[in-house]
Formats: structure tokens, sequence, C-alpha cells
């Protein structure tokens, strides 16, 4: 890593992009090269609307929504293995199994578009990333959350490729795929993530993008670990 980073950056990378372009991944690959903290930001969406859907919360009742959130703790657990997702306790309780089900992440796009919601989850994520040393996934993470961060990316690929991906790896968990449903499911989530009044996805200005769809998972995180030292 270069030395002359500058001193008002904070040493953070951050990565962001739509569903399925292999962040998670190349998050955890990064992160482990660097000896960062990887901070999956999906993960705490998908566990807080867990959380607002098992109580049956009305979504369009801000002060509703603020109560159940008043009662939220959340802890990542490290992914115990390199192609693990991390885990999340929600008040002490091990959902990460069930925050990872294609429906979850339906619910986590529509109460991620929630200011309460948002409001809470930046500030956690910034008391995480405050000692720096963090390797941040998300849809906003270099826009908002870490904008000083000191190396942000952008991943990028059509849906049709992120459809192939998501679907060949639920199937390699034995899972039936409906393909036309995924694509159709990918394409509303990435027009929710991106048309949300509140820290919708999209490229920081000073993000550097990299289209996913013409490198393998290896050929990314090399080009992102080349940047990181050249920077
Ligand atoms: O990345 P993952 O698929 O786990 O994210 C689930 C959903 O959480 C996304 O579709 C998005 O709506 C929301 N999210 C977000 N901001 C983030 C991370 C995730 O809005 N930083």
């Amino acid at each position: 890593m270069s030395k002359e980073m500058s001193s008002n950056k904070e040493k953070i990378v951050t990565i962001d992009g739509p569903s399925g372009v292999g962040k998670s991944t190349i998050s955890r690959m990064v992160a482990a090269s660097l000896s960062f903290t990887y901070l999956d930001t999906g993960a705490m969406y998908r566990a807080v609307g867990l959380k607002l859907q098992e109580e049956n919360v009305d979504l369009t009742d801000d002060t509703a929504v603020r109560e159940c959130l008043s009662t939220v703790s959340l802890e990542l657990l490290p992914a115990s293995t390199e192609s693990d997702d991390v885990g999340v306790l929600l008040n002490g309780r091990d959902v990460s199994r069930a925050i990872r089900s294609v429906e979850m992440a339906m619910v986590a796009s529509e109460v991620s578009s929630l200011p309460a919601v948002r409001e809470k989850l930046t500030r956690m994520q910034q008391e995480i990333g405050n000692g720096g040393k963090i390797v941040a996934e998300g849809r906003d993470t270099g826009t908002v959350v870490f904008p000083n961060a000191a190396w942000k990316f952008y991943l990028d690929a059509t849906p049709e490729i992120r459809m192939q991906r998501r679907a060949d790896q639920l199937k390699l968990q034995g899972k039936q795929v409906d393909e036309k449903e995924l694509l159709a499911m990918i394409v509303k989530r990435d027009h929710d993530d991106q048309s949300r009044s509140i820290a919708p996805l999209c490229k920081a200005v000073d993000a550097y993008i990299i289209d996913t769809g013409t490198l393998s998972i290896d050929g990314v995180s090399k080009a992102m670990l080349t940047r990181i030292n050249q920077l």
C-alpha cells in the first residue's frame, strides 16, 4: 500500500455494486489479502428486514419502525470458511441461514428504502469502520457510509450474467431454480436499489469501476489489489 495515501483518507476499502456481481467473494478475498475486517452491510439490511417482518411492523408507520429498531442488536460473525457468508446474531439469535434466502433479499431491499433503517444501519457501520482496516461491501459504502475511504470500487455486470451466477450457486446447493423468475427479481432489485430516494445504488465519482462479467473472480481481486497498492 502506498505510504503517500492522503492523510484525510480513511484506511477503508469500499466495494459497491448491484446484487450477484461477485462483491461478497471478492470482498472476502481482498480483506483476507490485506488482513482487514470484512463488513457485509447487506447482511445487516437482511437481518433488520427479518426482524421487521417477524414483528409484523407496518412499514408505512415510521414511529413503529423506529420503535422496533430501538430493540435491535446485531453482531456480525466472521465467515467460518473462505467461501462462507458472514454470520449474524440478531438479538443474540443466530439468523445466518434465515437471512440468505432469495425472499429475504427482497425484504431487505424493501426495508432498505426506509429512512429509519438507513439511519440506524449507516450509524452502526460507521462505528464499526471507526478504526479503519475495513473492507465494506454494499450499495452505498463509497457514497454515503464512508465517503472518505481511500480505495473505492464499483463492480458491475449485466443482469443476465449475474442471474446465471446466482442460479449456478443455488443449483450447487441443491435448490430448484426458475431462471426467468430469478432474472425478474434481480432486475426489480436493481431498479428499487437505484431509484430509492435515500442512498440509492450509484457509482461514487471517485470509484474505480470494474466489469466483472469479463474477468474471473481472481482477476478482479488481483486488479483491485494492484490498484490499492498503487494509490
Ligand atoms: O448485498 P445483499 O444482497 O445482501 O443486500 C440485500 C439488500 O440490502 C440489497 O438489495 C439492498 O436493497 C440492501 N442494501 C442496501 N445498502 C447496502 C447493502 C444492502 O440498501 N449498503
